[in-house]
């Protein structure tokens, strides 16, 4: 069965590829000549996921699916959420600061986290979550799936690993590290993203 799965990312692709198995082949939008960068403007995961996954269902009427991924830390209400790609650039723009060079700028967001937890004052509450929901298309019709990833945020960077906010994320599984220090296999089997993604190949497995 093919699928097209709304991603340009390469680590994604081969994850999600690992995940689902061979019975199906992901394509991907570029693949099937749709280069536009469709906008996210939906206040919530779910919301942005099926907007991905709806515009490619309107233009091909082929399975397809689109994830969204938040970090949801505690005691910033939750933020930055829905936000969590271009967090610094909208806190920046919040506090009358330039943005330039800040928007989709790992290292600005984290440094963006760091500083708005450390403005709650040492014995702030660090807890926080990935969290991703990806939405399927089948027949038209929406199919949405969770994948949570529970931990803390750390006090300063490290790791080289993975990418985003990976460097200041501590897995409740694996505390004492970040998820940038532990290997791309064990984040990929513990992961938010993963979750969703083996969520939705149960359904396909079991709908088809
Ligand atoms: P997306 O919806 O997958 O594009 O994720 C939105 C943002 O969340 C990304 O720009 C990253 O900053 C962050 N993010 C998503 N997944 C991860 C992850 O596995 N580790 C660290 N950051 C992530």
């Amino acid at each position: 069965m093919k699928i097209i799965f709304a991603t340009g990312n390469k680590g994604k692709l081969r994850e999600a590829q690992e995940i689902l198995g061979p019975g199906y082949e992901l394509v991907t939008p570029a693949e099937l000549g749709i280069f536009e960068d469709i906008e996210e403007t939906g206040d919530t995961l779910e919301e942005n996921s099926l907007i991905k996954a709806r515009y490619l269902w309107d233009r091909t009427h082929l399975p397809c699916f689109a994830d969204d991924t938040g970090l949801e830390v505690d005691a910033l209400g939750g933020a930055p959420g829905v936000h969590t790609a271009r967090y610094a650039a909208l806190v920046a723009e919040a506090e009358g600061l330039g943005t330039e060079g800040k928007d989709h700028d790992f290292s600005a967001n984290m440094d963006t986290l760091l500083r708005k937890i450390a403005e709650l004052g040492p014995g702030a509450e660090r807890t926080a979550r990935f969290h991703s929901v990806v939405t399927l298309i089948l027949d038209g019709e929406p199919h949405f799936f969770d994948g949570v990833l529970e931990g803390s945020i750390a006090h300063e960077k490290a790791g080289c690993g993975g990418f985003g906010y990976d460097p200041v994320f501590v897995a409740e599984d694996y505390p004492g590290r970040t998820v940038a220090e532990i290997p791309e296999e064990t984040k990929n089997a513990i992961s938010h993203r993963g979750k969703a993604l083996r969520a939705m190949a149960a359904y396909l497995k079991e709908n088809e």
